[in-house]
């Protein structure tokens, strides 16, 4: 029988407390990440939403950003809204520093200051819809030819996947609904 997939929940700030529930209900061990140690026992990393300029700092401070991109040329990475910012090729509003793993630009809190959050239905590409939770989220603004959408809303894709790594610029760890956490600890 196959051991059980770990996945490291990168717990520096913001929303990693969630992400640990989220796995375990869809059948992972999660391990909270604070140290190269730790990363170094993860099959797959998640990176949990929080406010992405601060998260840079920390991981910087602590040593990990070298560590994290080393991670993610070998192993899945999935990115929740600050994590999808930290894993784009290109940010903007304003531009910033990124792990640049995945081909994608993302727009920082792009859906304006007035909406604060909202709650979408959101159709998926492999059948049903999702409720989706979106908070300061950005807009993934553009998408490389590798990159599969697996959902969009109000035409901009909200779910998406490029060979191991995958986000989501809403937050799947604030509802019931593991498909998202299922998929990820699909590719490891
Ligand atoms: N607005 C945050 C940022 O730009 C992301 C918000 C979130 O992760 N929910 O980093």
């Amino acid at each position: 029988m196959n051991r059980q997939k770990t996945v490291g929940v990168l717990a520096l700030q913001g929303d990693f407390e969630k992400h640990r529930k989220a796995l375990e209900r869809a059948g992972a061990r999660a391990l909270e990440v604070r140290t190269k140690d730790q990363l170094a026992q993860c099959d797959g990393l998640i990176i949990p939403g929080g406010e992405s300029t601060t998260m840079l700092k920390l991981l910087d401070l602590e040593g990990l950003t070298g560590a994290v991109r080393e991670f993610g040329a070998a192993k899945p990475i999935y990115g929740t809204c600050a994590g999808a910012i930290l894993l784009a090729h290109q940010v903007t509003n304003p531009p910033q520093a990124s792990l640049d793993l995945m081909d994608i630009s993302v727009e920082r809190n792009a859906y304006g200051r007035q909406i604060d959050s909202r709650i979408a239905k959101v159709p998926v590409k492999d059948g049903g819809e999702f409720e989706a939770v979106f908070i300061r989220a950005p807009i993934i603004r553009k998408v490389g030819e590798g990159v599969n959408v697996l959902a969009s809303y109000a035409g901009d894709p909200v779910w998406v996947e490029e060979g191991r790594h995958m986000v989501t610029t809403f937050h799947p760890e604030l509802t019931d609904d593991d498909r998202v956490h299922r998929k990820f600890i699909a590719k490891l």
